[in-house]
């Protein structure tokens, strides 16, 4: 059968010939003999898997000397834990703001370990933008800022950080790590779950500045212990090794492409081009406020339930799958991620434009 292009939210498209070196390489890895998947965790050809995948990263990402990366289990949610478990002072504080699903969801985990503070929300306005960081009060005694750069459901995005001076920023950026320049150095930690940007599901990019490297609240489990995991390579038990290994052909794939700057081109034409179309089209309308769209996630309705249905029907036979909105925002939702095509996103316009001529 003939691949289809998934516009899946997540876990999403991965690049096809990334799937393919994976799976010429799944009974025998190289010379060893083995799968990836069958070797041991403390062995010398799994080790040169992990430090490749760590170092492309850090090639990628320009991540400076003084962050540590950790590949974690239990995607970008098992963070929302974590975070406060490790960096919430006794008696602590943390300001959130709230742009959406996973960023209240975040602060609600947060607050059954310490004082959450919301200090903004764009929630009243069904998170149709991201909150001027210029006009939020954040408090100076506060022990973190968590922000969500990419609001992977209302298809928003940052299009600038909050300057929070000495109170460490803290960023989920699950939607969109890897698809725009980000500068490491402005971040206490930036964390994502690998299947939007990343790799397959189940296991998150950690970075951590290691002056946060504290000593965890004596509660907080080990497999959440972030100066623990670093001391172990994350490897406090066994890691998703796998998964690690597909990051690290994934990484390797972007590299290829030209690395970040490179993917930024694309991902600014491919959003543009369906955006460009949505503005002019008398049937779809854009969800998100144009100042604070997504580059990864595109969010369209028509403005009438049957027809979003009678569209996500059309475009499936088509070979455009996934398109279905979430639920809290209904209409239609193209994830168009690094593994995206352009001609996915062409495809798209094009089936868009002969679904609106049918239904004029
Ligand atoms: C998908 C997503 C999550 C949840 O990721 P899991 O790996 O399922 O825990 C959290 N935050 C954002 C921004 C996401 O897009």
């Amino acid at each position: 059968m003939e691949r289809v292009f998934n516009f899946s939210a997540g876990p999403g498209a991965i690049a096809q010939s990334v799937l393919e070196k994976a799976a010429s390489e799944l009974v025998c890895y190289g010379d060893k003999g083995m799968s990836i998947m069958e070797m041991s965790h403390r062995s010398a050809m799994y080790i040169e898997v992990y430090e490749g995948a760590k170092q492309a990263l850090r090639n990628l990402m320009k991540i400076p000397d003084n962050y540590e990366i950790l590949f974690l289990h239990g995607g970008a949610t098992m963070q929302f834990s974590a975070i406060p478990l490790n960096i919430m002072k006794k008696e602590g504080n943390a300001d959130y703001v709230d742009s959406g699903n996973f960023a209240h969801l975040a602060a609600v985990e947060a607050e059954r370990y310490g004082k959450v503070n919301i200090v903004a929300s764009s929630k009243e306005d069904n998170y149709a933008y991201v909150p001027d960081v210029d006009q939020i009060k954040f408090n100076a005694d506060a022990d973190y800022v968590h922000i969500t750069t990419n609001n992977t459901i209302y298809g928003t995005r940052y299009t600038k950080l909050p300057d929070t001076g000495d109170v460490p920023l803290v960023a989920d950026a699950s939607s969109n790590i890897l698809s725009e320049p980000m500068d490491v150095s402005k971040f206490g930690v930036i964390y994502a779950g690998a299947q939007k940007n990343i790799g397959p599901a189940g296991l998150c990019v950690l970075i951590v500045r290691k002056d946060l490297l504290v000593d965890a609240c004596p509660l907080c489990p080990k497999l959440l212990n972030w100066k623990l995991q670093v001391k172990n390579d994350s490897m406090v038990n066994t890691p998703n090794t796998y998964g690690i290994y597909m990051a690290k052909l994934g990484f390797e794939w972007l590299a290829g492409l030209g690395g970040i700057d490179a993917i930024y081109e694309i991902n600014k034409q491919k959003a543009a081009l369906l955006y460009d179309y949505i503005d002019q089209s008398k049937l779809f309308k854009g969800c998100a406020q144009k100042e604070y769209r997504s580059l990864m996630n595109v969010t369209f309705v028509t403005g009438d339930a049957d027809k979003d249905a009678a569209f996500v029907k059309y475009a499936t036979k088509q070979g455009l799958v996934n398109l279905k909105g979430h639920r809290n925002v209904g209409g239609m939702r193209a994830s168009i991620y690094n593994a995206m095509p352009l001609r996915g996103v062409e495809k798209l316009v094009e089936v868009m434009a002969a679904f609106e001529k049918e239904n004029a």
